[in-house]
This record gives C-alpha cells, sequence and structure tokens, in this order.
C-alpha cells in the first residue's frame, strides 16, 4: 500500500548559482546572499529550505537558509568544502560558539550572549542567557523546524533551568502556524514575570518573556562598567534610561544621584526595583534616585540647567532603515548637543549608538560637530564598539558605538 510519502514526491536539492561578485562576497565570508544576487536556481524553495550553491566551475560553494519571502533571500551556514549538516556538525558549531565566550563575562556576571546570529555562523538566531534562563531569540523562519534540535544541543551544552522562546514580529503567523508563540517555554519550568541575574556583582531584573529584545541590553555591559568609573560624587542623568542598567552602576561607582529618564512608565518602574534588588551595596543605598517619565527627545529640547556631572544618552535605534540614516544623523548631533548643555564644567557625555545603518564615523563626526559647536573645550576619554560576546563578524552587523567627551 502507498503511503502518503511513497506518493509526495521528494523534490531535487535545491541549487543555486550566483553572480561573479556574489561568489566573491560569499568566499570572502559574508554571510548573506540577497535575491538580486542570485543567478540561477533549480526551482523555487521553501522558508528554511537548505540551498546549495555552486560556483562558475559547477563546484561546491556554500550552504545556507533559503528564505523566499526575504529580499535577504540566503543565510549561509556554511562555506568550503561540501559537509553533512548533521547533529555532529551542528554539535561542533555550537562547541566553538561556547568555547568563544569561556572567561569573557568575569565575575559576578551571569548574563551573557551566548549565540549572537551571523557572527557566530547562527544566521538569524540569537541566545541570551540570564541566569539559569536561556532567551532563544528567532529572526528567521528557518529555525522554527529545527527548534527541537537546538532545545537539545543547548539543555545539553549549557544545562540550563529553563528555555525561553522570543520571536521577531514577522515571524509570529508563521510560528503560530506550528504551535509556537512569543514568550512560550521551550524547556523547565513555567515563569510567571521575570528572571533575576547579576550583571558584574549588580542584580537586575530580565522581562525574558515580555520585555525588549531578550529582556534586557546586555550590549552595553561594557559602557556601563565605564560609567561606573566616572560616577563618584556625581549627578547622573541616564537618558533613555531603560531598567537603569547605567544607573545602578552609577550609583554603587558613587554617584550622589541617578535621574532615569525614559517614555515608558514600565522600564522605569523596573529601575526603581533594580535599586531595590542592590540596597546591600553602599553605593547604591546611598544614591538618590529620580525618575522622569517624558519624551526624552523634548525634555533635552527643553532643559538647560547645567546641572549633571555625567549625561548618559543611549537612544533605541533612529536609523531603521538606509533611508533614515541622514535624518539619524542629524538627530543624534541635536539629541546630543542638548545633552552637552546639560554638563556642569569636567562634566562626561557619554553616547551610544546603536542604529546599524550609521556608521562609527559618522556617529562620532555628529557628536564632534556638537561638541564643536558648544564653544566649550572638551577632551576625548574613549571610544567602544562590540563587547567580545557580541562580537560582529561583518559591516552590516556592527552597530554599537559609544564616545565619551569631557567638557571644560
Ligand atoms: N540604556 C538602556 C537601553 C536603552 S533602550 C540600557 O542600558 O539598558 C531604549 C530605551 O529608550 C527604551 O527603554 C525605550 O522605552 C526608550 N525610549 C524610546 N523612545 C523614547 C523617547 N522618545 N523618549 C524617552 N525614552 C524613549
Amino acid at each position: 500500500m502507498a503511503t502518503p510519502s511513497d506518493s509526495t514526491p521528494v523534490a531535487p536539492r535545491l541549487k543555486l548559482t550566483l553572480r561573479p561578485s556574489a561568489e566573491s562576497i560569499v568566499r570572502s565570508g559574508h554571510p548573506w546572499i540577497y535575491s538580486d544576487s542570485i543567478r540561477s536556481q533549480n526551482r523555487e524553495g521553501e522558508a528554511g529550505e537548505l540551498a546549495v550553491i555552486y560556483d562558475r566551475k559547477n563546484q561546491f560553494l556554500a550552504m545556507g537558509f533559503y528564505d523566499p519571502t526575504s529580499p535577504l533571500r540566503v543565510r549561509i551556514l556554511h562555506v568550503g568544502k561540501p559537509v553533512t549538516l548533521d547533529e555532529a556538525w551542528w554539535q561542533a558549531r555550537l562547541d566553538e560558539t561556547l568555547a568563544r565566550r569561556v572567561g569573557v563575562a568575569g565575575a559576578g556576571t551571569d548574563g551573557l550572549r551566548l549565540v549572537n546570529g551571523e557572527s557566530d555562523g547562527w544566521p538569524g538566531l540569537v541566545v541570551d542567557r540570564y541566569a539559569g534562563t536561556l532567551v532563544m531569540k528567532l529572526y528567521t523562519p528557518a529555525w522554527l523546524p529545527r527548534l527541537e534540535m537546538l532545545r537539545d544541543l543547548l539543555v545539553a551544552a549549557t544545562v540550563p533551568e529553563r528555555i525561553v522562546l522570543r520571536l521577531s514580529r514577522n515571524l509570529e503567523a508563521k510560528a503560530s502556524d506550528e504551535g509556537r508563540s512569543d514568550g512560550q517555554i521551550l524547556y523547565g519550568p513555567a515563569l510567571d514575570g521575570v528572571v533575576i541575574f547579576q550583571e558584574s556583582g549588580l542584580r537586575f531584573e530580565a522581562d525574558v518573556r515580555r520585555g525588549q529584545k531578550t529582556g534586557f541590553f546586555l550590549d552595553q555591559r561594557e559602557n556601563r562598567r565605564r560609567v561606573e568609573t566616572l560616577a563618584r560624587g556625581a549627578e547622573v542623568l541616564n537618558a533613555f534610561s531603560f531598567t537603569g542598567g547605567f544607573s545602578l552602576y552609577a550609583a554603587r561607582g558613587g554617584a550622589k544621584s541617578v535621574t532615569d529618564l525614559d517614555i515608558s512608565a514600565h522600564a522605569i518602574e523596573a529601575a526603581g526595583r533594580n535599586f531595590a534588588l542592590n540596597q546591600e551595596d553602599h553605593g547604591v543605598a546611598a544614591c538618590e534616585h529620580l525618575t522622569i517619565q517624558a519624551d526624552a527627545f523634548a525634555w533635552l529640547e527643553n532643559a538647560h540647567d547645567p546641572r549633571y556631572d555625567v549625561v548618559v544618552v543611549d537612544p533605541p535605534s533612529l536609523a531603521k532603515r538606509e533611508s533614515e540614516r541622514q535624518g539619524a544623523i542629524q538627530a543624534y548631533g541635536r539629541l546630543n548637543a542638548n545633552a552637552i548643555r546639560l554638563l556642569r564644567r569636567g562634566g562626561v557625555l557619554v553616547a551610544a549608538s546603536c542604529s546599524g545603518h550609521v556608521s562609527a564615523d559618522e556617529f562620532f563626526g555628529a557628536i564632534g560637530t556638537a561638541a564643536k559647536k558648544s564653544g566649550r573645550s572638551f577632551a576625548e576619554l574613549g571610544t567602544s564598539f562590540h563587547a567580545p560576546d557580541h562580537h560582529a563578524s561583518f559591516p552590516e552587523a556592527q552597530y554599537l558605538k559609544c564616545l565619551c567627551l569631557k567638557f571644560d
């Protein structure tokens, strides 16, 4: 008797060839192939299907996840010699990825990015660890049929208490057809509320099931450590404060007061709870914690009193697409010009950008122009980019940059 698989014709392997320029880009290790770089393909592929890419001489070049619905048509998994993507292969890739994190967190830190997408060879996948909870965030549907394999690999390699699934918005409908939802627990006990984890010995809550990204901005850890060193005796303004990440470091570093400024009441309340979680630290206990729930752009536009010693400006991405780049550069200039005006003599501006479409040079240029226009003399204390657990292996993955300037 015929079984369904007998009667369903098995599609031949999806094979692609590329335009010559795209071929060299893939060979050099870049992980994305756009639809207009594809020269030929033997058939249409399905979302998440493995595509094999052949070069001009019909030799194996690479393999990746195919997505017919996205202009980013293939996300490369492997370049070089032909391989079989079996469990041993995935296991080896995870071992390499985790080996890169050894010693990165430092003492008192159990919040860390374990898997950073394409830059670690896991296109469209992020895994963040918050104490015993792993948060797996998907940016491509290709992972949906591979979730159980991923879960089993992560459980074996990291022995977590729990794994939470997060989905980028464009995946929610497709995931729901497969019984998956944003915030679903993939492994371990149910979670009602937040998880508590540590960063540099400070305790924070992360709303891993509902919060932005995976619940916290782990990428700012190194910049927060810098702020701690600048904060002794300071009055600090933390603009776009979210749950008070920079603020807790400033408080522990001896700040006299810290003011959190954010549009989200939810974020401001969480910052209050994070201060409460760290009261055993003398600096945090002694620091006055003030909050302002407001649109920070408008608030900074209208504030003129130079009464802060440190101002942190870490807005959300101001350029979600290339066409917003110029506007974003101008907005960074204006926002930071307003922030500089609030600094006392000797005050420090900590200006960060997470807009991937704005380059570090453009961002630093905009801040430099704002600093010169202030008419004050200033010195650069330093710049920073991606932390090792967020390393970016190709230009489009580089989004984070931060500049510290001290003003007379
Ligand atoms: N600095 C934070 C991360 C900032 S994320 C940290 O270290 O964790 C960006 C924050 O900007 C979010 O909390 C968001 O609520 C806030 N935000 C977005 N638009 C805003 C606006 N117009 N005014 C004030 N805050 C805003």
